[in-house]
């Protein structure tokens, strides 16, 4: 007989939903058997929408400031063990120009909260690796900004913004924090999608204090908002930081996560992260199973990279090309296709803004 577990599961399969009360029963109950059913029922709605492939993003982490006190990031300004650097437009259009040999079509640039990059330095690089490299797609992941500046990098020719809402309930998040607004990072995401943005949110899975009422919270927050891109990773505490006395996020509960947004929202672009590598050694692998279908290989100067430490990672010190052939024969060993087009979501048409 089905346990109630795997009915839920199943009904989710077809119907792409649930009420938050029957996700958190999920979430409470869920064992290895039903795991594996959600996990299969996944990576066939991913490979109903998507096939075999996975998307692949060139990420470059062009500025390690940031004037944010975000309680888990070790890249916090409060955090003054952590030697700071910022790439040239010159370094940051090298390492388009290395990722773009290396065959990729989309580059995340991704920062602290770094007021150095004025909207006029922006745009201006956006607008170059737009003309350099037409056809490839630029997403950016560099905090809250006011209305009018996502509008003029839009305008630049940025395609994408992730802007993780990193925890669905105002309790938690103002909490971890300090000076920020709920209202105001929900507000930068409407705007984000209004501008016509394929829009990306996510949250943290293991924030102390983040029930399983909470988790649900966020997948019904992202069946509600329907983003085009949604980044999901598991807590990695950083020693310098003041939730350094707690454990790691799960991993196995940042797949079931992981699977359960693969079935709720069928077609959204969902990394297999960084974090959840870090974690484990088969952590890509796990992902891309519990329906993932993006990767983000790093084309940060290895120097550079070391520094960037949202949280401590295992560095390759590899260069690009050599971490991209592990990464690529990661993802067919494990069954799957390369694809390094842009790799737009579905529903993506770019419009001019009024
Ligand atoms: N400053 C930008 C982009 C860089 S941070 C921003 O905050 O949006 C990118 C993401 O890293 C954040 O959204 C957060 O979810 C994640 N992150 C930061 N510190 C982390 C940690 N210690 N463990 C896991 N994820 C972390
Ligand atoms: Fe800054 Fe982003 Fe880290 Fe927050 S998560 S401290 S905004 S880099």
């Amino acid at each position: 007989m089905k346990t109630k577990v795997a009915e839920l599961i199943t009904t989710l399969y077809q119907d792409n939903t649930l009420s938050k009360e029957e996700l958190v029963y999920i979430l409470d109950h869920i064992k290895q058997e039903e795991m594996e059913l959600l996990f299969n029922l996944a990576n066939a709605t991913r490979k109903a929408n998507y096939g075999s492939k996975v998307f692949l993003r060139g990420l470059i982490e062009f500025s390690n400031y940031c004037k944010r006190t975000c309680q888990y990031c070790g890249l916090r300004c409060a955090n003054v063990k952590r030697s700071r650097f910022r790439l040239t437009k010159e370094e940051i259009l090298a390492c388009c120009y290395q990722g773009y040999e290396l065959g990729f079509k989309t580059f995340v640039l991704q920062s602290g909260e770094d007021d150095y990059f004025t909207d006029e330095i922006l745009t201006d690089i956006i607008g170059e690796i737009k003309q350099k490299f037409p056809d490839v797609a630029v997403t950016l992941s560099i905090g809250e900004k006011s209305n009018s500046s996502y509008r003029n990098y839009y305008e630049a020719g940025a395609d994408r913004f992730l802007l993780r809402h990193e925890t669905a309930t105002k309790e938690l998040y103002d909490k971890l924090h300090p000076g920020m607004s709920f209202a105001n990072r929900r507000e930068c995401l409407e705007n984000i999608k209004v501008i016509g943005y394929q829009a990306g949110a996510g949250f943290i899975v293991g924030l102390p204090g983040q029930t399983s009422e909470i988790l649900a919270e966020n997948l019904v927050y992202l069946k509600e908002f329907k983003p085009h891109m949604i980044g999901i990773g598991p807590l990695i505490v950083h020693p310098d930081t003041p939730l350094k006395d707690y454990s790691n996020g799960s991993v196995e509960q940042t797949l079931i996560c992981l699977a359960l947004t693969r079935l709720l929202l069928p077609d959204v672009l969902l990394p297999s992260t960084t974090a959840l590598n870090v974690l484990v050694p088969q952590g890509l692998k796990g992902g891309l199973q519990a329906g993932a279908n993006v990767v983000m290989p790093n084309l940060t100067p290895v120097e550079e990279r070391k520094k960037y430490e949202l949280y401590q990672r295992r560095i390759s010190a590899d260069e690009s090309k050599f971490l991209l052939a592990r990464i690529e024969k990661c993802i067919e060993e494990a069954g799957y296709e390369v694809d390094k087009g842009r790799g737009d979501h579905k529903s993506f048409c770019r419009t001019k803004l009024e």
